[in-house]
This record gives structure tokens, C-alpha cells and sequence, in this order.
């Protein structure tokens, strides 16, 4: 019997049926695991290389990330993101970014890789595909849809041309998460996210992880956690795999939530601009289509200006003022008050979280007049 992902997702942490053991396993505290004799023959030997948790953990992310996904959890999606250049990268290697990366995988460029001789060259995300920019790159980062602004890069077209070229390609898949998009099963050889957000869904928990299907990529990630150290506590793996038996519920949830709210936005004639890959309207929304099976939590919106932004922040009653993205309670910035992107003053990015549809509705609404 071939379980859907809802059901495997559920059935992950249970133990086996053995009367009076509890339904599910703990989180493994250890450091150091019985191991007599040759260390070769035990499982487990010591808790920087591997842990219990971590493979119940991963084995549930691995069902996500499609056929033949193996993976590997980080302390922080920032630390997987890290590993992948790491395990890539040479001095002299060309990376591909687009313009609007995640700007904390732009620091640990910019700050860690480039001043050992790594070239990084970043394009608008349309261009990431053309032949001459991926002529003599390494590897290929996108991020689908991207953030703030959503753009969408159609991932098994991007692939087949770097692969073409001899180039490598990883995605950064945290606003989709791997439940609702896939992309080792659409050419990538890299499945990078952040579990942080979506993927956990309570704004409680910090991690990330590696997906691969080539088992020598997994060796060199396996090996760069080891000797890195950017380990996953037990106790966060624990939580993480309790939290993803409700991601599908989540995150279809959220997505419902973020159509209605953006479908209500394009409606008012005091916001400019809504970016939501599940509009019609939306520049990426056949491929977004095509290639998720939702579109996710995040949307943006811009207003006239910066003070009508924030009075509609101030104004709202449901949309907690914070960043990051992926909860189950609704949260909304604007994005233009860390200066790290290139976008209007008036814009917001929102993630939609799990409320009633209409409590949501109604606190865009008055919000909005308010800020008028
Ligand atoms: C948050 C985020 C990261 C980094 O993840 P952390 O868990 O905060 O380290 C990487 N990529 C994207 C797109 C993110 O939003």
C-alpha cells in the first residue's frame, strides 16, 4: 500500500505495536551511544554524527522530498544553506544568485565564500536560464517563489539548461516547503529549506535541511555537519517531526487563507500592487501552477507609501508585527525597514497563517480604511 504524504506525515513517529510501549518515540538525549568493540558495527556512536531523532526526522522529510530523496537536518536553515556551498564551492567557482536571493544566503557569500575566491554573479531571477550566464558557473541557486516579491522560476526548465551547460542547481524551497513542491523530482540537485518556517509551522523552532538523491552529494553534506558541528538538537528534531504531521493541514489552510486575502487586496483601489503566485493575474502563475501543488503562506502588497504601511500595521488587529513567515498565526512587516531589498517604502510582506478566513478578511478590511 502506497501511503500519501498526509498519512505517511502521521504515521511517522509512531512505534511499533508492542503492548504497553507508548503510540510514539521520544526525543533521544545521548552524546554517546553503547558502542563496544569495533565502533564500525554500532548504529549510532556519538551524537555529533548522528542521532536517533535526527533519522526519524529525516526519513519523514525524505518521503516529502520524493523517490530516491535522502536528506540531512541542520541546525538552522541558514546552516544547510551554508553546507551546500560548502560541499559545491571552490576558489575561482562561479555561484549563479538571483538579484532578490534571501539575504542571509547573500551574506554567507558575500562574508564567508567570496573572500576565499568565490565568484558570485547575481542576475534578475527571469535571466538565471540563459546560456550565458551559466556558461562556466558551478552552480545555480534559485529560490522559488522567491521573497519578498514572489517571483517564480520555472525549476524543471532551469534544470534541463544547467544541465545542458554542466552546471549544478540548488533550490531554496522554504516558502513552498517539499509538500507542496518538489524540486529533485524536477531536475534540482539540491533541495535546500528552511524548517523554521512553513515546514514547522509555530514560529518556535529553528532548523533546515539538505535533500539529495546522489549519494555522493550526501556523503560531503553527511561530512560537512559532522566536521561543521551546525547539529539539530534532539529535542527540536522531536518537535519538528510532530509538527510536520500537520503541515499538509497547515500549509492548505494558509493557502486558502492567503488567495482569499489576496483576491480581496487586488479588489481595492488603495493598493497598488499584490503579488500572489495563486492570482490569475500573477506574472508566474502557470508555472507556479504547474509545478506546486498550493501556493503557500507568503504574499506581498504594496501601499502608496511607507506611513500608510505603517498605519495599516498599526491599525491591524490580527496580523502580528514580526518577520519571518510560515506560522500558524497570521504575521505581516514591512519589508522595506531592514534595507537589505530593492522594493517600494509601501511594501508588505504578509504570511497568512491559519485564522478564519473571514476574522482575516474583515481585519484587512478596517485596517486598510484605517490607513487611508
Ligand atoms: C529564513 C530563510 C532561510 C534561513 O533559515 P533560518 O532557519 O532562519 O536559518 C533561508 N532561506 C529562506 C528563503 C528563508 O526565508
Amino acid at each position: 500500500m502506497v501511503l500519501k504524504d498526509e498519512t505517511r506525515l502521521i504515521r511517522a513517529a509512531l512505534t511499533p505495536a508492542q503492548p504497553g510501549a507508548p503510540m510514539h518515540a521520544g526525543p533521544v538525549f545521548a552524546t554517546a551511544f553503547h558502542t563496544p568493540g569495533d565502533p564500525g558495527l554500532a548504529e549510532y556512536s556519538y551524537a555529533r554524527s548522528h542521532n536517533p531523532t535526527w533519522t526519524a526526522l529525516e526519513a519523514a522529510v525524505a518521503g516529502l522530498e520524493g523517490e530516491g530523496a535522502e536528506v540531512r537536518v541542520f541546525s538552522s536553515g541558514l546552516a544547510a544553506v551554508a553546507a551546500v556551498f560548502a560541499v559545491t564551492l571552490r576558489p575561482g567557482d562561479e555561484v549563479v544568485v538571483p538579484e532578490d536571493l534571501y539575504f542571509g544566503a547573500r551574506q554567507v557569500l558575500e562574508e564567508m565564500f567570496v573572500p576565499v575566491g568565490v565568484r558570485v554573479r547575481a542576475v534578475a531571477a527571469e535571466r538565471l536560464g540563459e546560456a550565458e550566464v551559466l556558461a562556466g558557473a558551478r552552480l545555480v541557486w534559485i529560490e522559488t517563489p522567491s521573497n519578498p516579491r514572489l517571483t517564480i522560476t520555472d525549476i524543471a526548465g532551469l534544470c534541463e539548461r544547467a544541465r545542458a551547460a554542466g552546471v549544478l542547481v540548488a533550490v531554496d524551497n522554504t516558502t513552498a516547503t517539499p509538500y507542496a513542491q518538489r524540486p529533485l523530482e524536477l531536475g534540482a540537485d539540491f533541495s535546500v529549506c528552511s524548517d523554521s518556517k512553513s515546514m514547522c509551522g509555530h514560529s518556535d523552532l529553528l532548523l533546515g535541511h539538505v535533500a539529495v538523491r546522489d549519494r555522493e552529494w550526501l556523503q560531503k553534506i553527511d561530512r560537512h555537519r559532522t566536521l561543521g558541528g551546525a547539529v539539530a538538537g534532539p529535542m527540536e528534531a522531536w518537535l519538528a517531526l510532530r509538527s510536520l504531521q500537520t503541515l499538509p493541514l497547515r500549509l492548505e489552510r494558509s493557502s486558502a487563507n492567503a488567495l482569499a486575502v489576496a483576491e480581496m487586496l487586488r479588489e481595492r483601489a488603495d493598493v497598488e500592487e499584490v503579488l500572489y503566485p495563486g492570482l490569475t493575474t500573477h506574472a508566474g502563475h502557470g508555472i507556479a501552477t504547474r509545478q506546486m501543488r498550493m501556493y503557500g503562506a507568503v504574499l506581498s502588497f504594496t501601499l502608496s507609501a511607507q506611513s500608510s504601511a505603517e498605519r495599516f500595521l498599526a491599525g491591524s488587529k490580527l496580523l502580528t508585527e514580526a518577520t519571518s513567515f510560515g506560522g500558524v498565526t497570521s504575521s505581516a512587516e514591512r519589508r522595506g525597514r531592514w534595507g537589505h531589498d530593492a522594493i517600494a517604502p509601501g511594501l508588505i510582506r504578509v504570511s497568512v497563517g491559519c485564522e478564519h478566513v473571514d476574522d482575516l478578511l474583515e481585519d484587512f478590511r478596517q485596517a486598510l480604511d484605517g490607513a487611508r
